[in-house]
């Protein structure tokens, strides 16, 4: 049994036909198990007539990728595809799908994790520090005489090897940085 994961991805699902009547009958469940959240799940602490009661819908959640309401389907789908990602990724998978600029799988909003994987280029103190660490890599500067590397332009160099890349923050003062295809 995990108790502690990242993200903790919740979902309050609750009973639209009891919602719809005024009363908010629900409970917090863990997204990726919400395709199996029963009418009796959802209504174990209300009492009264469940006559009518029928459809089930998160009306809130909690440390999702995406934060609006949603079927609990499409809640177990995200739950699903994040818990794909290994732990130490998935809040970089997360920063991906929130900047926007992020590739989705077929015609849903859920993200192409091998998109992502291919995408991602990183946790970093900066994107200046991840442009400096790619100029080496590539030798950008390797056949250059020291006296004109010297002034390399480095501000202009790195501002626009930025427009191919999406950068998003991360926790601390860090970011993420993920490559445009
Ligand atoms: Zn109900």
């Amino acid at each position: 049994m995990t108790t502690m994961t990242v993200p903790a991805m919740k979902v309050w699902i609750g009973c639209l036909y009891c919602y719809n009547s005024g009363r908010l009958v629900g409970e917090w469940f863990d997204a990726i198990v919400a395709d199996e959240v029963t009418l009796t799940d959802v209504h174990r602490s209300a009492s009264g007539s469940r006559d009518g009661c029928e459809e089930l819908w998160c009306l809130d959640v909690d440390d999702m990728p995406v934060h609006r309401e949603m079927s609990p389907s499409e809640a177990a789908e995200w739950g699903r595809v994040v818990e794909d990602v290994d732990e130490h990724l998935r809040q970089a998978l997360l920063a991906w799908v929130r900047s926007g600029n992020y590739v989705a799988e077929g015609t849903g909003d859920l993200p192409s994790v091998s998109d992502f994987v291919e995408r991602y280029a990183g946790r970093w103190d900066g994107f200046a520090e991840y442009a400096h660490q790619l100029a080496e890599d590539i030798g950008l500067l390797a056949d250059v005489p020291e006296e004109v590397a010297r002034y390399f332009n480095w501000r202009s160099w790195t501002r626009d090897l930025a427009f191919d890349f999406t950068v998003e923050d991360a926790p601390g003062s860090s970011v993420f940085v993920f490559r445009n295809l």
